[in-house]
Protein backbone atom coordinates (compact mmCIF):
# COMPACT_ATOMS: atom_id res chain seq x y z
CA UNK A 1 0.00 0.00 0.00
CA UNK A 2 1.78 2.80 -1.09
CA UNK A 3 1.59 6.37 -1.83
CA UNK A 4 2.86 8.38 -5.12
CA UNK A 5 4.86 11.84 -5.39
CA UNK A 6 6.48 14.09 -6.42
CA UNK A 7 10.04 15.55 -5.05
CA UNK A 8 10.88 19.30 -5.61
CA UNK A 9 14.64 20.16 -4.77
CA UNK A 10 16.38 23.56 -5.08
CA UNK A 11 19.32 23.56 -7.29
CA UNK A 12 21.98 25.62 -4.90
CA UNK A 13 24.68 27.47 -7.06
CA UNK A 14 27.76 25.59 -5.39
CA UNK A 15 25.96 22.10 -6.06
CA UNK A 16 27.22 19.83 -8.75
CA UNK A 17 25.38 17.88 -10.74
CA UNK A 18 26.36 14.98 -8.98
CA UNK A 19 25.83 16.29 -5.80
CA UNK A 20 22.18 16.79 -6.81
CA UNK A 21 21.52 13.31 -8.04
CA UNK A 22 22.82 11.73 -4.95
CA UNK A 23 20.63 13.91 -2.96
CA UNK A 24 17.74 12.89 -5.18
CA UNK A 25 18.28 9.34 -4.36
CA UNK A 26 18.50 9.88 -1.09
CA UNK A 27 15.30 11.17 -1.27
CA UNK A 28 13.69 8.43 -2.99
CA UNK A 29 15.02 6.14 -0.77
CA UNK A 30 13.94 7.91 2.34
CA UNK A 31 10.45 8.03 0.90
CA UNK A 32 10.56 4.58 -0.49
CA UNK A 33 11.31 3.83 3.47
CA UNK A 34 7.96 5.59 4.24
CA UNK A 35 5.69 3.34 1.71
CA UNK A 36 5.98 6.68 -0.69
CA UNK A 37 7.02 6.39 -4.32
CA UNK A 38 8.91 9.26 -6.23
CA UNK A 39 7.71 9.17 -9.86
CA UNK A 40 8.74 12.13 -10.72
CA UNK A 41 11.25 15.19 -9.50
CA UNK A 42 11.31 18.82 -10.33
CA UNK A 43 14.62 20.27 -9.64
CA UNK A 44 14.56 24.71 -9.87
CA UNK A 45 17.72 26.62 -10.26
CA UNK A 46 17.95 28.85 -6.86
CA UNK A 47 16.08 32.01 -6.99
CA UNK A 48 15.03 34.54 -4.75
CA UNK A 49 12.36 32.86 -2.18
CA UNK A 50 8.68 34.42 -2.21
CA UNK A 51 7.85 34.86 1.59
CA UNK A 52 3.92 33.37 1.18
CA UNK A 53 4.80 30.16 -1.20
CA UNK A 54 8.24 30.03 -1.13
CA UNK A 55 8.48 29.43 -4.87
CA UNK A 56 7.35 31.84 -7.73
CA UNK A 57 3.73 31.66 -9.91
CA UNK A 58 5.44 30.35 -12.56
CA UNK A 59 7.16 27.38 -11.27
CA UNK A 60 4.04 26.51 -9.19
CA UNK A 61 2.06 26.70 -12.29
CA UNK A 62 4.54 24.41 -13.86
CA UNK A 63 4.45 21.94 -10.70
CA UNK A 64 0.38 21.88 -11.14
CA UNK A 65 1.00 20.63 -14.18
CA UNK A 66 3.49 18.12 -13.49
CA UNK A 67 1.14 16.68 -10.81
CA UNK A 68 -1.94 16.20 -13.18
CA UNK A 69 0.22 14.38 -15.44
CA UNK A 70 1.76 12.48 -13.07
CA UNK A 71 -1.33 11.71 -11.24
CA UNK A 72 0.23 12.12 -7.73
CA UNK A 73 -1.98 13.62 -4.60
CA UNK A 74 1.82 15.09 -2.14
CA UNK A 75 4.21 16.97 -2.67
CA UNK A 76 7.61 16.25 -0.86
CA UNK A 77 9.99 19.03 -0.77
CA UNK A 78 13.60 18.72 -0.02
CA UNK A 79 14.02 22.24 1.56
CA UNK A 80 12.77 23.58 4.72
CA UNK A 81 9.27 25.54 4.46
CA UNK A 82 6.89 27.30 6.60
CA UNK A 83 3.98 26.28 7.90
CA UNK A 84 2.30 28.60 6.22
CA UNK A 85 4.10 28.39 2.85
CA UNK A 86 3.01 24.76 3.18
CA UNK A 87 -0.59 25.93 3.69
CA UNK A 88 -0.43 28.39 0.75
CA UNK A 89 1.91 25.22 -1.22
CA UNK A 90 -1.36 23.00 -0.32
CA UNK A 91 -3.88 25.33 -1.85
CA UNK A 92 -2.39 26.49 -5.09
CA UNK A 93 -1.62 22.80 -5.98
CA UNK A 94 -4.48 21.20 -4.52
CA UNK A 95 -2.41 18.38 -3.19
CA UNK A 96 -0.91 17.33 0.31
CA UNK A 97 3.02 19.11 1.04
CA UNK A 98 5.17 17.89 2.95
CA UNK A 99 8.63 19.27 3.75
CA UNK A 100 12.07 16.70 4.01
CA UNK A 101 11.67 17.23 7.80
CA UNK A 102 8.47 15.64 8.28
CA UNK A 103 9.53 13.16 5.30
CA UNK A 104 12.27 11.96 7.95
CA UNK A 105 9.94 12.49 11.11
CA UNK A 106 7.51 10.30 9.81
CA UNK A 107 10.39 7.27 9.40
CA UNK A 108 11.75 7.86 12.80
CA UNK A 109 8.34 7.72 14.50
CA UNK A 110 7.66 4.66 12.51
CA UNK A 111 10.82 2.75 13.66
CA UNK A 112 11.53 3.78 17.22
CA UNK A 113 11.64 0.43 19.01
CA UNK A 114 12.96 1.37 22.27
CA UNK A 115 11.46 3.29 24.93
CA UNK A 116 14.41 5.44 24.66
CA UNK A 117 14.06 6.04 20.57
CA UNK A 118 10.12 6.95 20.81
CA UNK A 119 10.77 9.39 23.65
CA UNK A 120 14.02 11.14 21.36
CA UNK A 121 11.71 10.92 18.37
CA UNK A 122 8.61 12.59 20.69
CA UNK A 123 11.43 15.01 21.91
CA UNK A 124 12.26 16.28 18.00
CA UNK A 125 8.90 16.30 16.69
CA UNK A 126 8.10 19.10 20.08
CA UNK A 127 11.24 21.07 18.91
CA UNK A 128 10.08 21.25 15.75
CA UNK A 129 6.93 22.42 16.52
CA UNK A 130 8.31 25.07 19.17
CA UNK A 131 9.13 27.70 16.63
CA UNK A 132 6.72 26.78 14.20
CA UNK A 133 3.45 27.15 16.36
CA UNK A 134 4.58 30.69 16.91
CA UNK A 135 4.92 31.23 13.24
CA UNK A 136 1.30 29.80 12.68
CA UNK A 137 -0.46 31.67 15.24
CA UNK A 138 1.20 34.74 14.01
CA UNK A 139 -0.43 34.28 11.03
CA UNK A 140 -3.54 33.06 12.10
CA UNK A 141 -3.95 35.89 14.64
CA UNK A 142 -2.68 38.60 11.78
CA UNK A 143 -5.27 37.51 9.61
CA UNK A 144 -8.11 37.54 12.43
CA UNK A 145 -6.59 40.31 13.52
CA UNK A 146 -9.17 43.17 11.42
CA UNK A 147 -12.29 40.92 13.61
CA UNK A 148 -10.41 41.26 17.14
CA UNK A 149 -9.14 37.59 17.88
CA UNK A 150 -5.57 39.16 17.81
CA UNK A 151 -5.80 39.11 21.56
CA UNK A 152 -7.09 35.82 21.83
CA UNK A 153 -4.59 34.04 19.52
CA UNK A 154 -1.55 35.52 21.23
CA UNK A 155 -2.66 34.42 24.76
CA UNK A 156 -3.50 30.72 23.13
CA UNK A 157 0.21 31.07 21.70
CA UNK A 158 1.46 31.55 25.18
CA UNK A 159 -0.19 28.38 26.61
CA UNK A 160 0.39 25.83 24.07
CA UNK A 161 4.43 27.06 24.01
CA UNK A 162 4.00 26.80 27.91
CA UNK A 163 2.63 23.43 27.59
CA UNK A 164 5.42 22.28 25.03
CA UNK A 165 7.80 23.74 26.64
CA UNK A 166 6.97 21.72 29.54
CA UNK A 167 6.21 18.42 27.84
CA UNK A 168 9.76 18.85 26.64
CA UNK A 169 11.05 19.31 30.35
CA UNK A 170 10.01 16.14 31.17
CA UNK A 171 10.95 14.17 28.31
CA UNK A 172 14.49 15.64 28.69
CA UNK A 173 14.28 14.04 32.35
CA UNK A 174 12.68 10.92 31.36
CA UNK A 175 15.04 10.26 29.29
CA UNK A 176 18.04 10.77 31.45
CA UNK A 177 16.78 8.60 34.01
CA UNK A 178 16.55 6.12 31.30
CA UNK A 179 19.84 6.35 30.25
CA UNK A 180 21.14 6.39 33.64
CA UNK A 181 19.32 3.12 34.03
CA UNK A 182 20.71 1.23 31.21
CA UNK A 183 24.16 2.14 31.63
CA UNK A 184 23.83 -0.03 34.74
CA UNK A 185 22.10 -2.83 33.58
CA UNK A 186 23.00 -3.54 29.61
CA UNK A 187 24.11 -6.81 29.60
CA UNK A 188 24.61 -9.23 26.72
CA UNK A 189 21.15 -10.48 25.49
CA UNK A 190 22.32 -13.18 23.17
CA UNK A 191 24.96 -15.72 23.49
CA UNK A 192 26.33 -16.06 19.77
CA UNK A 193 28.50 -12.66 18.80
CA UNK A 194 26.56 -9.47 17.35
CA UNK A 195 27.88 -7.92 14.18
CA UNK A 196 26.05 -4.23 13.30
CA UNK A 197 26.62 -2.76 9.78
CA UNK A 198 26.21 0.81 9.79
CA UNK A 199 26.28 3.23 7.17
CA UNK A 200 24.97 6.00 4.83
CA UNK A 201 21.79 4.97 2.99
CA UNK A 202 22.32 3.15 -0.13
CA UNK A 203 25.87 2.05 0.50
CA UNK A 204 24.65 -1.35 -0.01
CA UNK A 205 24.12 -2.81 3.44
CA UNK A 206 21.06 -4.61 3.00
CA UNK A 207 22.56 -6.25 -0.65
CA UNK A 208 25.18 -6.96 1.53
CA UNK A 209 22.77 -8.56 3.97
CA UNK A 210 21.16 -10.74 1.66
CA UNK A 211 24.36 -11.98 -0.10
CA UNK A 212 25.47 -13.09 3.24
CA UNK A 213 22.63 -14.44 4.81
CA UNK A 214 21.93 -16.06 1.29
CA UNK A 215 18.51 -15.53 2.15
CA UNK A 216 16.40 -13.03 0.38
CA UNK A 217 15.09 -10.35 1.98
CA UNK A 218 11.70 -9.04 0.68
CA UNK A 219 11.93 -6.77 -2.30
CA UNK A 220 10.86 -4.35 -0.72
CA UNK A 221 13.53 -4.37 2.28
CA UNK A 222 13.19 -0.83 3.94
CA UNK A 223 16.18 1.12 4.77
CA UNK A 224 14.88 1.83 8.62
CA UNK A 225 13.23 -1.90 8.59
CA UNK A 226 12.72 -3.13 12.43
CA UNK A 227 16.04 -4.15 13.86
CA UNK A 228 13.48 -7.73 14.67
CA UNK A 229 13.29 -8.48 10.92
CA UNK A 230 16.98 -7.06 9.89
CA UNK A 231 18.52 -9.48 12.24
CA UNK A 232 20.07 -12.83 10.69
CA UNK A 233 21.81 -15.57 12.06
CA UNK A 234 25.05 -15.85 9.59
CA UNK A 235 27.18 -19.38 9.96
CA UNK A 236 30.52 -19.41 8.44
CA UNK A 237 32.83 -22.61 8.92
CA UNK A 238 31.44 -23.31 12.69
CA UNK A 239 31.21 -19.57 13.27
CA UNK A 240 27.90 -18.30 13.77
CA UNK A 241 27.24 -14.49 14.51
CA UNK A 242 24.23 -12.60 14.57
CA UNK A 243 24.25 -9.79 11.51
CA UNK A 244 21.74 -6.67 11.76
CA UNK A 245 21.35 -4.07 9.01
CA UNK A 246 20.90 -0.67 11.09
CA UNK A 247 19.66 2.87 10.35
CA UNK A 248 20.98 4.24 7.26
CA UNK A 249 22.83 7.38 8.21
CA UNK A 250 20.94 10.64 6.37
CA UNK A 251 22.70 13.83 4.83
CA UNK A 252 21.44 17.24 6.10
CA UNK A 253 20.02 15.21 9.14
CA UNK A 254 18.32 18.44 10.77
CA UNK A 255 19.55 18.78 14.18
CA UNK A 256 16.70 18.21 16.23
CA UNK A 257 16.73 14.72 14.72
CA UNK A 258 20.16 13.94 15.83
CA UNK A 259 19.51 12.57 19.04
CA UNK A 260 16.73 10.51 17.51
CA UNK A 261 19.23 9.09 15.12
CA UNK A 262 21.48 8.08 17.63
CA UNK A 263 19.15 6.53 19.93
CA UNK A 264 17.81 4.28 17.05
CA UNK A 265 21.55 3.26 16.74
CA UNK A 266 21.32 1.37 19.84
CA UNK A 267 21.88 -2.03 17.95
CA UNK A 268 25.54 -1.19 16.92
CA UNK A 269 26.28 0.08 20.35
CA UNK A 270 25.35 -3.23 22.06
CA UNK A 271 27.33 -4.97 19.08
CA UNK A 272 30.69 -6.73 19.57
CA UNK A 273 31.58 -6.02 16.01
CA UNK A 274 31.15 -2.85 13.78
CA UNK A 275 30.64 -3.04 10.14
CA UNK A 276 31.01 0.52 8.28
CA UNK A 277 29.51 0.04 4.77
CA UNK A 278 30.23 2.53 2.51
CA UNK A 279 30.43 2.70 -1.22
CA UNK A 280 32.76 4.18 -2.94
CA UNK A 281 31.43 5.01 -5.87
CA UNK A 282 30.11 7.82 -3.95
CA UNK A 283 31.90 10.88 -4.22
CA UNK A 284 31.34 12.10 -1.01
CA UNK A 285 32.08 8.50 0.81
CA UNK A 286 35.36 9.58 2.82
CA UNK A 287 33.31 12.29 4.49
CA UNK A 288 30.79 9.78 5.07
CA UNK A 289 32.70 7.19 6.57
CA UNK A 290 33.92 10.20 8.51
CA UNK A 291 30.56 11.05 10.24
CA UNK A 292 30.07 7.26 10.87
CA UNK A 293 33.02 7.32 12.94
CA UNK A 294 32.16 10.36 14.65
CA UNK A 295 28.69 9.12 15.41
CA UNK A 296 30.09 6.02 16.99
CA UNK A 297 32.55 7.76 19.28
CA UNK A 298 29.37 9.69 20.23
CA UNK A 299 27.83 7.04 21.28
CA UNK A 300 30.80 5.30 22.49
CA UNK A 301 30.61 2.40 20.30
CA UNK A 302 34.13 2.68 18.83
CA UNK A 303 36.42 0.92 21.52
CA UNK A 304 35.29 -2.68 19.52
CA UNK A 305 36.63 -4.23 16.62
CA UNK A 306 35.87 -2.51 13.50
CA UNK A 307 35.59 -3.67 9.56
CA UNK A 308 35.62 -1.07 7.08
CA UNK A 309 34.06 -2.72 4.80
CA UNK A 310 34.21 -0.78 1.07
CA UNK A 311 31.17 -1.62 -1.52
CA UNK A 312 30.70 -1.21 -4.91
CA UNK A 313 33.87 -2.04 -5.93
CA UNK A 314 32.84 -2.92 -9.70
CA UNK A 315 31.60 0.36 -10.04
CA UNK A 316 35.17 1.92 -10.14
CA UNK A 317 38.07 1.68 -12.26
CA UNK A 318 41.02 -0.88 -11.77
CA UNK A 319 43.60 1.79 -11.29
CA UNK A 320 41.90 4.07 -9.07
CA UNK A 321 40.80 0.99 -6.86
CA UNK A 322 44.70 0.38 -6.67
CA UNK A 323 45.51 3.64 -5.71
CA UNK A 324 42.68 2.98 -2.45
CA UNK A 325 43.98 0.11 -1.74
CA UNK A 326 47.60 1.92 -1.10
CA UNK A 327 46.15 4.53 0.26
CA UNK A 328 45.62 6.04 4.18
CA UNK A 329 42.48 3.88 4.45
CA UNK A 330 43.89 0.50 4.71
CA UNK A 331 46.27 1.51 7.18
CA UNK A 332 44.02 3.55 9.74
CA UNK A 333 41.17 0.69 9.22
CA UNK A 334 41.16 -2.98 9.04
CA UNK A 335 39.52 -2.72 5.45
CA UNK A 336 38.23 -5.25 2.59
CA UNK A 337 36.96 -3.87 -0.75
CA UNK A 338 34.10 -6.07 -2.12
CA UNK A 339 31.12 -6.04 -4.32
CA UNK A 340 27.82 -6.85 -2.22
CA UNK A 341 25.75 -6.91 -5.37
CA UNK A 342 28.10 -8.76 -7.66
CA UNK A 343 29.54 -10.73 -5.18
CA UNK A 344 32.93 -9.93 -5.00
CA UNK A 345 35.33 -10.65 -2.12
CA UNK A 346 32.27 -12.08 0.02
CA UNK A 347 34.74 -14.85 1.54
CA UNK A 348 37.33 -12.53 2.10
CA UNK A 349 34.69 -10.34 4.46
CA UNK A 350 33.57 -13.53 5.70
CA UNK A 351 36.61 -14.96 7.07
CA UNK A 352 37.63 -10.99 8.27
CA UNK A 353 35.01 -11.36 10.66
CA UNK A 354 35.24 -15.07 11.59
CA UNK A 355 38.97 -13.56 12.53
CA UNK A 356 37.55 -10.81 14.87
CA UNK A 357 35.29 -13.11 16.47
CA UNK A 358 37.64 -15.43 17.80
CA UNK A 359 39.57 -12.65 18.99
CA UNK A 360 36.72 -11.68 21.21
P1 LIG B 1 21.31 0.40 1.87
O1 LIG B 1 20.52 1.65 1.81
O2 LIG B 1 22.65 0.65 2.52
O3 LIG B 1 20.60 -0.75 2.48
O4 LIG B 1 21.66 0.03 0.34
P2 LIG B 1 21.00 -1.09 -0.59
O5 LIG B 1 21.50 -2.44 -0.21
O6 LIG B 1 19.55 -0.88 -0.65
O7 LIG B 1 21.70 -0.72 -1.97
C1 LIG B 1 21.51 0.52 -2.58
C2 LIG B 1 21.69 0.35 -4.08
O8 LIG B 1 23.05 0.02 -4.39
C3 LIG B 1 20.84 -0.76 -4.67
O9 LIG B 1 20.34 -0.30 -5.89
C4 LIG B 1 21.82 -1.90 -4.87
O10 LIG B 1 21.45 -2.72 -5.94
C5 LIG B 1 23.11 -1.16 -5.18
N1 LIG B 1 24.31 -1.92 -4.81
C6 LIG B 1 24.57 -2.54 -3.64
N2 LIG B 1 25.79 -3.14 -3.67
C7 LIG B 1 26.30 -2.91 -4.89
C8 LIG B 1 27.54 -3.28 -5.54
O11 LIG B 1 28.39 -3.95 -5.01
N3 LIG B 1 27.71 -2.82 -6.81
C9 LIG B 1 26.78 -2.07 -7.46
N4 LIG B 1 27.06 -1.67 -8.68
N5 LIG B 1 25.62 -1.71 -6.88
C10 LIG B 1 25.37 -2.13 -5.62
MG1 LIG C 1 18.76 -0.83 3.28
Amino acid sequence: MHEKAIAVKIHEPDETLEFVEEQIEELKELARTANIEIVETVIFKKRPIVPATFLGKGRIEYLKEVITEANVDLLIADFELSPVQIRNLERLLEVRVMERYQLILTIFIRHARTKQAKIQVELAHLQYMLPRLTRMWTHLSRERGGIGLKGAGEKEIETDRRRIRNQIAVLKRKLKKIQQQSETKRKQRYKIPRVAMVGYTNSGKSTLMNTLAKANVKAEDKLFATLDTTVRRIEFKETKFLLSDTVGFIRKLPPTLVEAFKSTLAEAVEADIIMIVADISNPFYIEQIQTVRKILVELNAINKPIILVLNKIDKIPEDELQELKNSWLTKEFNTVFISAEHKINIDKLRKKVVLEIRKL
